[in-house]
Formats: C-alpha cells, structure tokens, sequence
C-alpha cells in the first residue's frame, strides 16, 4: 500500500504512473508479472502496461473480452485465480509477450461505476495457487488504479501517453429511447440516485475505518428499520415492499462480509462500499434475471446510505441540491419522488425505464417537463455535470454533445419557441373549424400544479380530473378535508369554465403506497377502478362526499370510470344521490347544478349506448383504455402498445358509432384519452363529430392552430367512405395526412 500511495501521489503522465504501478504490485506481491491491460473503445483489451511481459508488447497485444484468460476477466468481472493457467481451456498464448512460462495467473477486474475499464493481472513462473489475501489486495489496488486513471483523465490529463485509450466517458453518445413527455431542452446531468464518490480511498488505521463501518453499518440498519416500522414514513413514499428488501440486503450477512474484508484490505470504509458496490454492479448488470436487475437498484440505494451515514449525514431523502438546468436521471422515478424536486430547476428526466402511460409521463406532459424513457443503458454512459440534450420530439439523448449538435439543437429550440408564441398568441382564439364547427379544448389534470396552466394555455375547462393521483402521491391516505380542498381549488381554478371530476381510478397500474396491492394475473381487466368502487363503497363515498362538499354553490361535474354494463353506472349514480341526500339532511349547502357522467373506456358499454344515454348526463371517451381494450394490446407493454394505429378503420368506426349515438340521444360527449392532444387524431374526431376534447397542456395549441385550418365537413366526406366493415386499410393516417398537406393544415 505504501508503494502505491507513492505511485499515487507522482506527478508523471499516466503511462508512467502505470508503469510503477506494476512494478510496485511485482515488487510487493513477489510476482515475476503484473501488467495492466485497459479497455480499448471497439477495439478490446489492450496491454497498456507490464512488468515481466516483453514491453515491446505494450499497446500491440490486443484480446476481445471473453477471449483469453484476461477476456474472461473482464466479461465475468470477477478474479480468476489460477494454479496452472496454460492447462486452462482458455488460455490463449501470445507470443509476443512471452508469457509461455508463467504458470500461475491472478487476473482481478478494474472496475468503476459498474463499467469494467480493463484488468489488472499477476503472473508467476511457479505453480502456485494465490491465497485469498493477496486477491483482496489486487482487488484494491485495481480500484485505486481505476479513480487514479479517470482522475487524471478528468483534469485533462496527458492522455496521449496512453496512446488514446479513455476510459472515463467522455465521448459525445447519443442514446435513443421513446419520448413519453415531449420539449426540447439542454441542461446538466444529475443522477437521481448519485454516486459518492470515496474521496479518501486508502487508511493506514485499519481499526479506526473497522470502528467506523461497524457504525456505519448500526446506523443504515437503524434508518432502515425505522422505514419499514414506518417511523420515517413521512420521508419517504416508497413502498413497503421495497424497503422489506433493503433490509433483507442490509443484514445481509455476505454483503457486510464483503465489506469487512474491504477494509482489512487497507481501504476506508466509503472506498470499501465503493467497491464492494463495483463487484455487485458489474455482475447484477450482466444477468439476464430481470428481477436479479432490478435488486441492483436496492443495492445502490443501499450503498448510498451508508456512504451519507459514513460522512455523518443524516438519513433521509435524496440530497435535492440540484443545478438550475437539471437534467434528472434515473432507472425508474415514481410520481411522488418526481414531485419531491424543485420544479423550477428540473429541464427534462432521462428514464432507463418508464412507459408512456405511467404516471410519471403524464405528469411530465401536465407540466410540460420532457420525458426520454427506456433510454437503456444511459447511466452506464453518464456523469454528474455531463450537459446534455433532451430531444423529446425525436426520443433522444445527446450526451456531452458536440459543438455542432449544439448548434443544431438550439436552432430547433428557437423554432418551437416561434411556433409556441405563435400558440400563445392564439391563447384568446376560440377554437372554431373553417366551417364554423366551435370544439371545446380542455385540460387533462389531478394535481394543484395543473390548476394554473388553465389560464396559460387558455383552456376551456377541464375536461378530466384524475382524482386518484392526489391519492397516488400522498404518503398517507388524504382525509376528507384534503381531498374537499383540492377539489375545490380546482373548480376556483375554473371559473366560470367546467371542471369534470373522474373519481378513483385505482388499480391496474394505479397502485397506492399505503394499500397492498391485490396480485392478479391481468391486473389491467381485473379488479380496478369501479368495480373495486362498488364491491368496498366506502373509500367513494367518502370520495363524493368531499365532491359534494366542494361543489357547494357551485356546478358539479363528476364522471364513473370504467365502466363495463350500465348497471353499474347506475349503481355508482345511487352512491352519489345518497351522497346528496345526507348533505340535504345535514342542512349542507347543496350544488347549483350537478351533472354525473360515464367514462366509456369497454367496447361493451359502446354498444349499449342508447341504454347508457338513459341514464348518464354526458359522456367521456377514456380513449387510452378504449382502445387498449378493442385492441387487446396492453398501453403499458411496449412491445405492443405502439402496435395498433387508433386511426384503423376499425378503431374509428366505434369512435364514430359512439359520437352518432350520443348525437341521436342529445347527449354530450367528449374525448380525454391522448389521442384527443394529437393535431391528426383530434382533426379526425372533430370530423367525426366530436366538439369536445380534453388533453394535456402541450396538445391545446397544435390542436387549435390544426383545427383552425380545418374544414371539418371536406374531411369528413373524404375519410367516410372508409368507415366501414369493408375497408381493407389498416390505417387512415395516410389519409388524413395528405388531406393535412393539401389544406394547410399543420400537424
Ligand atoms: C383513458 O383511459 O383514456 C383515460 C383518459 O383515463 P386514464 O388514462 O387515466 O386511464
Ligand atoms: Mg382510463
């Protein structure tokens, strides 16, 4: 250890510093061979430094990982300690480096971040098997190697010396996933779960770093026990699942082993977390085990907490001190932990995962943050502070871009800048078709921070209110008054304009920190929404009597999710009326005026619409679960959400079989799924005949500029003639685009 604090502290290139390094690790290990051989871009595992091989080999012999001895280190990312190393199957002799002679072979991963940067190897002529010690060792000395490299590298070091080989990311990269909230921006990266970084790596006291993991350790159990008892609860939304497994790794015997044998190797206790965090993320990275996957997770927020417990902090939430431009990256971030930042300083979110319909993008596209999600593998290629662009329109990435990108960028930027002014501009303009058809645009919303984009996009009302995503992202279940308040506000917020209340729409995807979930097979058909409503009437009533609390004096709009025969719509309409009778008995001040409408989101409730008109006073087109439904094809599977158009003639004749009912029975009806926020999708309703669409706030001002250029009739004849069981196309798309193109319209 001494010897390599000595080739630490040098101030020589990084080739020379490499070059004592191995000496120093041949020198103390009484090895004949130690050699470094680093990750070349493309190109596989180079020799970058050796003593003992022939040194005109170095930077000439070159293996792909998994070939040899040294590439089946570096794909497994984990030692290989042998006795006999020729007689190994693997084994791959290089002339060149005249290694033939040594038998006995130590190769130890140099890992960083969960990246695997080359392989750190000792060889000696004689037969002999390495004991667990002196893996120990290697093992360290490859993880102060891997921060002295990037170190250097970082402060712009004298790269040239390693004849080009990088290994911290610095290349430009663009990474590709699927836009679920739409926007450009640039900004700066941040991890949602960050590294930190072990800024002292090696000690000289073992017994003093032994004391302080031992604390470090005491401490993590206790925050840990203190979130599943739920004595911190209020910190943390998480479920209680996932903290039952942060226990389960956090009294893991092996890991804390594993951290033991760290320090006793002369590391600190926050290098020890450092690398034993490395051994997990390099091997849990490559498993093919989703779930094995997803535990990484666990493992790193683990390692996050007792590396804030190792530097006294106090544990709790996340340390929120972001930059003014944040770019916020992540595996996966639920709504609540999205809300938990300052809202202001969040530019745009970079998910490995996510899906379009989570609620996390739709609260994204509510407040019109852009959203990359399934951009796989982008925190392998991303550090704290890298700039970054976000191309929501394109689903991109741009990771420490080039000048070039840049400027390319900002001049997109600037455009739908022009054509956003343009929309505000417009903000005033009733939306009204070139043939005097007046559509009403609303807002899709469920949190106060909706309430003031109303007024910025010049709405019309709001059209859905998710009741359920104030449930979603409270810790504990909001009582009566919160919810009376929340709604209340929200009718404030509207004015004189409608504001529709949806009530709970639970399950499915929709799941509650505080409630177990029900495990079901196919949760989006089976207990959700309505029917969970009616079979436990408690939680909705209790839900309308706030309804009807907020709606005092005022007009009140509340519509039934879900639901599949008009008997339960009935039902759920008897809920409410009972409602009303209380408040009336109390003496309660009643509504003005009370409309209760039906969500049509089953193909079922489609064809009992003269029954449905009976007895709803409007109706809502839940077109995301409509067409998920007719469609068979799960919105938040994306292998097949994507894979039917709702512009199938098949799709567009229930759509339209749907408006002409409710048209013959003289029943209002609207569509809020997010097909009504699309330009080409909403001009096709209008001609449908559909006057009333509700949608995010990004989709009022293409949707108005689109419908103030559109001559609903013209379209109308012209995309008829394929609404029938006759059609063989499997999209109108087309269609209606080029109609789009010879009138003008922008879409
Ligand atoms: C729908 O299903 O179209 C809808 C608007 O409701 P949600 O997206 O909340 O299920
Ligand atoms: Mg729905």
């Amino acid at each position: 250890m001494r010897a390599i604090r000595k080739a630490m502290a040098g101030t020589e290139s990084v080739q020379e510093r490499l070059d004592d390094f191995v000496a120093a690790i041949s020198k103390a290990m009484q090895v004949k061979v130690a050699s470094i051989y680093l990750l070349r871009d493309g190109e596989g595992l180079e020799l970058s430094a050796t003593k003992g091989l022939k040194k005109s080999a170095v930077h000439k012999t070159r293996m792909k990982p998994g070939e040899g001895l040294v590439g089946h280190v570096a794909l497994t990312a984990r030692p290989l300690n042998l006795a006999d190393a020729p007689s190994h199957p693997l084994f791959s002799y290089r002339p060149e480096t005249g290694e033939d002679r040594f038998k006995s072979f130590l190769g130890v991963p140099i890992l960083r971040g969960g990246r695997t940067l080359g392989v750190l190897v000792a060889q000696s002529e004689k037969a002999r098997s390495f004991n667990e010690e002196e893996v120990e060792d290697l093992l360290t000395v490859a993880m102060v190697l891997a921060e002295i490299i990037i170190d250097d590298e970082r402060l712009g070091g004298k790269k040239g010396a390693l004849k080009g080989i990088s290994l911290a990311p610095i290349k430009p990269e663009t990474i590709t996933g699927k836009a679920y909230a739409d926007g450009l921006v640039e900004g700066h990266a941040y991890l949602h779960v960050p590294p930190v970084a072990p800024s002292n790596l090696l000690s000289d006291n073992i017994a003093a770093e032994e004391i302080r993991l031992e604390d470090g350790v005491a401490k993590l159990r206790a925050s840990v026990d203190a979130l599943v008892a739920g004595e911190t609860a209020a910190l943390s939304r998480a479920s209680k699942e996932i903290y039952e497994t942060y226990r389960m790794f956090a009294y893991d015997r092996k890991w804390v082993g594993r951290l033991r044998e760290a320090v006793h190797s002369g590391l600190t206790a926050e290098a020890a977390v450092e690398r034993v965090r490395n051994e997990h993320r390099a091997r849990l990275m490559k498993s093919r085990d989703s779930y094995l996957r997803a535990r990484l997770h666990d493992l790193e927020d683990l390692a996050n907490r007792l590396l804030r417990a190792l530097s006294g902090e106090a544990l709790g939430l996340g340390n929120k001190n972001i930059s003014d431009d944040a770019i916020i990256f992540a595996r996966e971030i639920g709504p609540a932990e999205l809300l938990d930042y300052d809202r202001e300083k969040i530019r745009g979110i970079v998910l490995e995962e996510g899906s379009s319909s989570s609620h996390t993008s739709i609260i994204c596209r509510a407040i019109g943050i852009p959203l990359i999600g399934r951009a796989e593998g982008v925190l392998d290629k991303i550090e704290i502070g890298d700039p970054v662009l976000v191309d929501g329109e394109e689903g991109e990435v741009h990771i420490r871009p080039l000048e070039t990108q840049v400027a390319g960028f900002k001049m997109r930027m600037n455009i739908r800048g022009e054509i956003n002014r343009a929309y505000d501009a417009m903000k005033f303009t009733p939306a009204v078709t070139l043939d005097g058809q007046q559509v009403s645009l609303q807002l899709n919303a469920g949190l106060l921070v909706d309430l003031p984009q109303l007024d910025q996009a010049g709405a019309d009302g709001i059209g859905l209110f998710r009741t359920e995503f104030q449930f979603m992202v409270s810790e504990f279940m909001p009582r009566l008054k919160e919810q009376t308040e929340l709604y209340r506000k929200a009718i404030d917020a509207g004015g004189q304009r409608p504001v529709t209340f949806r009530t709970l729409d639970l399950g499915g995807d929709k799941i509650l920190p505080y409630i177990d979930p029900v495990p079901e097979e196919n949760p989006a058909i089976g207990w959700r929404a309505i029917r969970i409503a009616l079979d436990r009437p408690g939680l909705m009533r209790y839900q309308l009597r706030a309804l009807v609390a907020a709606g005092a004096g005022r007009h009140l709009r509340v519509m039934f999710p879900m639901v599949t025969i008009v008997d339960e719509f009935i039902e759920a309409r008897a809920l409410f009326d009972r409602e009303i009778a209380r408040a009336q008995k109390l003496g309660l001040e009643l509504p003005k005026k009370i409309e209760i409408g039906v969500m049509l989101e089953t193909p079922s409730l489609a064809w009992q619409i003269n029954a449905v008109c009976d007895h709803a006073d409007f109706i809502s087109v839940g077109a995301n679960d409509l067409m998920q439904f007719f469609f068979a094809a799960d919105r938040d599977n994306a292998r097949v959400s994507d894979r039917y158009d709702p512009l199938h003639p098949a799709a567009i004749s229930i759509m339209k079989f749907v408006a002409d009912g409710c048209a013959r029975n003289g029943k209002d009806v609207s569509v809020c799924g997010s097909i009504a926020g699309r330009p080409l999708e909403a001009i096709t309703l209008v001609a449908l005949g559909y006057t009333s669409l509700s949608m995010p706030v990004t989709g009022i001002g293409p949707v108005k500029a689109a419908i103030l250029k559109l001559d609903a009739a013209k379209l109308r004849k012209k995309i008829a003639p394929h609404i029938t069981v006759d059609s063989r196309l499997s999209s109108l798309r087309e269609i209606v685009r080029e109609f789009c193109m010879e009138e003008g319209i922008p879409v």
